[in-house]
């Protein structure tokens, strides 16, 4: 990993690349029946959702193997199984997950966990995922069915008691993989949660907490916060803090606090920040939809840099299409990636880049 490491490093100070991507995300199938409440395609909130051809599509599984020997050729390091849909519902699911662990690669999931059984469960332990990441926005039944409309009642229950499955299996087993990672978007119906989901991390054995930003869309702005309520997250914070410290779970909640918490109210987060730091996403990573469509980010979805069912995803990375993009937000401050639907005011990759610029930039220049 040291020499990828270096290698990427090498290409960004070149302003090229000379090697692949260290992880890829790769949507497997847009399908899911989830129905969060904040979701760009299957909130009840939505008055345009999309078309029934757009929501079915999913990666072709011969596809999918010729992208493993890509990955392998670009030495790719983890591959993330999430995105647009649910991957739990991708038909071939444990067989992409036993081939990427069998090529030796770093397996990540995220998942809501609604589809999950003793089976299902069991199954992701023994093929070795690495990384679990369960998107559940609260610890309270009554606030789940607030942002999942659509579920029964007894769901999230549900869903811990299978998270709960993992960490016994993981003790049993005496393995540390996979690491469980409880994910919270917050908005104005769960942050007086952020308390409890510290204490329901710890009943079902989670190692971290991801606190997230909430990304809106215009049916979906009402879920932002208002003043009172950012006063009082705020205050919940210190809480949740202490707690989480006291029971040993990660969070990125001081990260949080810095640089996100004050956008809640408008959903513009990180723009100012681009303004000082650059964007290095064409060097680290990649996301693959499930349309076959390549993408820098989470965040750029309308700057399609090549399709995997008519390139491979190493002619698409190594294209000049991918070079031009990298130029481009190396030089954020002055491209107009957002004036071409790129959402780096909500840039999900911040805290990523921000790490990678003080690296680079250890004396603060
Ligand atoms: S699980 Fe993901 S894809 Fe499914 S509704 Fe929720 S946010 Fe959308
Ligand atoms: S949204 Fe913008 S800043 Fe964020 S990773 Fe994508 S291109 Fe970079």
């Amino acid at each position: 990993m040291l020499i990828k490491k270096i290698k990427v490093a090498l290409g960004i100070i070149a302003g090229r690349v000379f090697t692949g991507p260290i992880e890829v995300s790769l949507d497997l199938t847009r399908n899911c029946s989830v129905g969060c409440i904040m979701c760009w395609y299957w909130s009840p909130l939505l008055k345009n959702p999309p078309s029934q051809e757009w929501l079915n599509k999913q990666i072709d599984y011969n596809i999918f193997l010729q992208l493993v020997k890509d990955f392998k050729r670009l030495q790719v390091k983890r591959v993330i199984l999430g995105g647009q849909g649910e991957p739990l519902l991708y038909p071939k699911i444990f067989e992409v997950i036993e081939t990427l662990k069998k090529n030796g690669f770093e397996v990540s999931l995220i998942t809501a966990g609604v589809h999950l059984n003793d089976y299902k469960t069991k199954n992701l332990f023994e093929l070795g995922v690495d990384h679990i990441d369960f998107s559940l926005q609260t610890a309270a039944p009554i606030t789940y069915l607030k942002i999942h409309p659509n579920q029964k009642e007894g769901t999230l229950e549900r869903i811990k008691s299978q998270i709960q499955l993992l960490s016994e299996l993981k003790k049993k087993f005496n393995r540390k993989t996979p690491k469980i990672q409880i994910i919270n978007v917050i908005c104005n119906l769960n942050y007086q949660d952020t308390v409890k989901i510290v204490e329901l991390a710890k009943e079902v054995g989670a190692e971290s907490i991801g606190i997230k930003r909430i990304d809106v869309i215009p049916e979906t702005r009402e879920l932002l916060l208002n003043n009172s309520q950012l006063d009082e997250l705020k205050d919940l914070f210190k809480d949740a803090k202490e707690k989480a410290k006291q029971f040993g779970i990660e969070t990125s909640m001081d990260f949080y606090q810095e640089f996100i918490l004050q956008g809640l109210t408008t959903g513009v987060y990180t723009s100012t920040y681009y303004s000082q730091i650059p964007c290095y996403v064409g060097w680290v990573t990649s996301r693959i939809l499930s349309d076959g469509n390549v993408v820098p980010c989470c965040g750029c979805y309308d700057v399609i840099l090549g399709n995997i069912n008519h390139n491979s995803f190493k002619e698409i990375w190594y294209s000049q299409r991918y070079q031009n993009f990298r130029r481009e937000s190396i030089n954020l401050n002055k491209s107009d990636l957002m004036g071409r639907g790129c959402k780096c005011y909500s840039c999900i990759d911040f805290e990523f880049n921000l790490g990678i610029y003080h690296k680079l930039h250890p004396f603060g220049t």
